[in-house]
């Protein structure tokens, strides 16, 4: 064994040892000259399930994207303790799963597409497990109709559940979800976002999603982060969902119920 490996293998057991999964540190980052994240500081434990709520333009797609190391900004993000810009793009994939805000279209087959998932984990063959993995993650995600289909003949909503799926398959530790609900329909928004919070309490998986949808977020969050103009206005449980805090963000008025100890937010 090398000593590089030995050093990799020594920080991903440190992940599961301290529970701290991510931490972000005094996280910045410019578009060119346009700074569009400003001293975003925030850490993620085992098993968290993170809400990232805020306008449009206030910077929920470039922070998930520097969460992953898609891009690059300046500040630290840590992913258990391994400074995810010294990870090469397969060892981040090994750990953090992305499904962006536009899911990408192609020929492939949703079965295919499905099992690419699993690439950062395949050596030289794709395995039974590897599979398996895929046939497990359509039975979960009710895909079963759809295997065989091409993305081209899916419909939006169609190819955000396969986009889900293919994340899953590639078993991270860390789930990265920019507004994964958007095209879902009530049945399979509810599906997903029960599906995500058993993941993340039954395996301690960390999900990190970015929502505009208040209330699903008020009833699976453990933790929001309210961003506005690229910097967090609020972090903390649902009890930040206040008509004060909504109204900094939004620039909306708000009335707030209580349901089953959850805020639900309705127009004023
Ligand atoms: P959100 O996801 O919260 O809507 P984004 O992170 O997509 O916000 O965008 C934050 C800001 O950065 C916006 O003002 C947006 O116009 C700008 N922006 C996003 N992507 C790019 C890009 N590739 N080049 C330049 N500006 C961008
Ligand atoms: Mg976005």
């Amino acid at each position: 064994m090398t000593q590089n490996m030995r050093w990799k293998m020594t920080q991903k057991m440190r992940i599961t040892q301290n529970q701290k999964m991510m931490l972000v540190k005094d996280l910045s980052f410019s578009y060119n000259s346009k700074e569009v994240l400003k001293k975003i500081s925030f850490e993620v434990k085992e098993g968290e399930m993170v809400f990232i709520i805020g306008p449009n333009g206030s910077g929920k797609s470039t922070l998930l994207k520097c969460l992953n190391g898609i891009l690059k900004g300046k500040g630290a993000v840590y992913i258990g303790e391994m400074d995810v810009r010294r990870l090469s793009k397969r060892e981040i994939a090994k750990i953090v799963g992305y499904v962006p805000q536009r899911c990408e279209v192609n020929h492939l087959t949703v079965f295919d597409t499905i099992l690419l998932g699993r690439r950062p984990h395949i050596g030289w063959n794709i395995e039974q497990r590897d599979i398996e993995m895929v046939k497990k993650v359509i039975r979960l995600l009710n895909l079963e109709n759809l295997s065989f289909r091409r993305l081209t003949q899916l419909s939006g909503g169609e190819l955000q559940m396969v986009t889900i799926a293919r994340a899953l398959a590639q078993e991270p530790k860390i789930l990265l979800l920019d507004e994964p609900t958007n095209n879902l329909d009530l049945k399979n928004q509810i599906e997903v976002m029960r599906i995500l919070g058993e993941i993340a309490r039954k395996e301690g998986i960390s999900v990190i999603t970015a929502m505009h949808d208040l209330n699903l977020a008020s009833l699976y969050a453990d933790r929001i982060i309210m961003l506005k103009d690229s910097r967090i206005i609020a972090m903390g449980g649902t009890e930040i969902l206040t008509t004060e805090n909504i109204e900094r963000v939004y620039d909306v008025r708000v009335s707030i119920l209580q349901h089953e100890g959850k805020p639900l937010i309705l127009p004023a």
